[in-house]
């Protein structure tokens, strides 16, 4: 096939991500599956980035991930300056086919903002969008600029604007899926894990209280803000609390960290993380908002670890009830689905990720998208 695409990661972490990373993992699985299915890609990242792309364009040196500590408008300037600088390098040429972009609400109104001489543009929407309509208020793109959301719950609550340039949703999914019905068992611990940024949304001071609650060990890895590891929060004194998540951590999670049956890990990555997944004997969601996308959920599958959760956002769509995890509406509840989840099959978690969650499955629908989106295609 001879598309070139633009692939627009954005500013803030190398592709792929040294560890925590959701956009920057999105595109990471599926640069190497559109190349292998003959799309020439163009990555525009930061400069660090190893990815094996056909060219590169880059604004900033390295990832910018420390500036979300600042308030939301200057983060918007980050992301503005590299949008910026991509704009200015398609502006001197014409082998661009489709622009794929991933760069939050600025990148969508810059992309609109282009005018019809712009390639046509497929903007990804990583975000719970429900509560922010403002940001995507003023899409005039017409037929050269297209949305798609990561699952349909994202989609169905999207503002309507939105809704109107859609051309549907494609789940995440991981390499870690390839595979994963052939990959070894691994014993599990007694433990439960959440993966994911500390974030009030994510849930992790339920989490906390639930395991204090049922007596299991629980591992929380990810992030705080843009901290990775306790050592660098506790080194960055009274300052990091101007980040939300700082607060939020240390106001209500903190206060369960005992070092021994709740723990913070910090960022975990690689095998590490992996094994770290794969060995738990739940992965907990206590989800506050309505999960977009999910890829830790998807991840979990593809490791044989069942998810509990709260019926949030996508992990309906995700998630069998009873078969690859158990969903619940009532947080009350969630103590005892941690109990039942080991009558759960780990294989069954994993065909569910190699039969749906494969970096292959994700670049033929994309493929698919860019065709709709070349063609000028009406909305769904
Ligand atoms: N992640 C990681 N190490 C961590 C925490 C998270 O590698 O300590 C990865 C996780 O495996 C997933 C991504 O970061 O691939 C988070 O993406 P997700 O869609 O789950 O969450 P969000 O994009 O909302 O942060």
């Amino acid at each position: 096939m001879s598309l070139t695409v633009l692939m627009n990661a954005g500013p803030w972490l190398s592709v792929p991500p040294p560890g925590y990373g959701g956009i920057e993992n999105v595109v990471a699985t599926l640069v190497p599956e559109l190349r292998r299915l003959g799309v020439r890609v163009v990555l525009a990242s930061v400069e660090t980035s190893t990815l094996a792309v056909d060219e590169k364009i880059s604004v900033f040196p390295d990832g910018q991930f420390h500036a979300l500590q600042r308030p939301y408008n200057q983060v918007c300037g980050v992301s503005q300056a590299h949008l910026n600088g991509v704009v200015r390098a398609l502006q001197h040429r014409d082998d661009i086919d489709l622009v794929h972009d991933h760069v939050e609400a600025v990148g969508l109104a810059t992309m609109t903002a282009m005018g019809p001489d712009a390639p046509p543009a497929l903007h990804t929407l990583h975000w719970d969008l429900a509560k922010h309509p403002e940001l995507y208020g003023n899409l005039d793109g017409g037929d050269r600029v297209r949305v798609n959301g990561v699952s349909a719950s994202q989609l169905a609550r999207a503002p309507q604007a939105l809704r109107d340039h859609s051309v549907g949703h494609v789940h995440l999914s991981t390499p870690l899926a390839v595979d994963a019905d052939r990959r070894p068992r691994v014993d599990k611990g007694d433990y439960l894990i959440i993966l994911g940024r500390i974030n009030p949304g994510k849930g992790q001071d339920l989490g906390a209280r639930l395991a204090q609650q049922v007596g299991f060990p629980l591992v929380l890895a990810g992030p705080v803000g843009p901290y990775h590891r306790p050592e660098d929060l506790a080194a960055a004194g009274d300052e990091a609390r101007q980040n939300p998540d700082v607060r939020f951590f240390y106001e209500h999670v903190a206060p369960h960290v005992d070092g021994d049956l709740v723990r913070w890990v910090g960022t975990v990555a690689g095998r590490e993380r992996d094994d770290l997944l794969a060995g738990a004997r739940a992965s907990l969601f206590p989800l506050r908002w309505e999960e977009p996308g999910g890829t830790a959920v998807v991840e979990s599958l593809a490791l044989g670890t069942p998810v509990v959760s709260t019926a949030r956002g996508c992990l309906p769509e995700l998630i069998e009830h009873g078969r690859t995890g158990l969903l619940t509406s009532d947080e009350e509840e969630l103590g005892e689905l941690v109990l039942a989840a080991e009558l759960l099959d780990p294989d069954e978690c994993r065909r569910e990720a190699v039969a749906r969650f494969t970096p292959a499955v994700m670049a033929e629908k994309y493929v698919g998208l860019y065709e709709r989106v070349r063609l000028g295609a009406r909305p769904l």
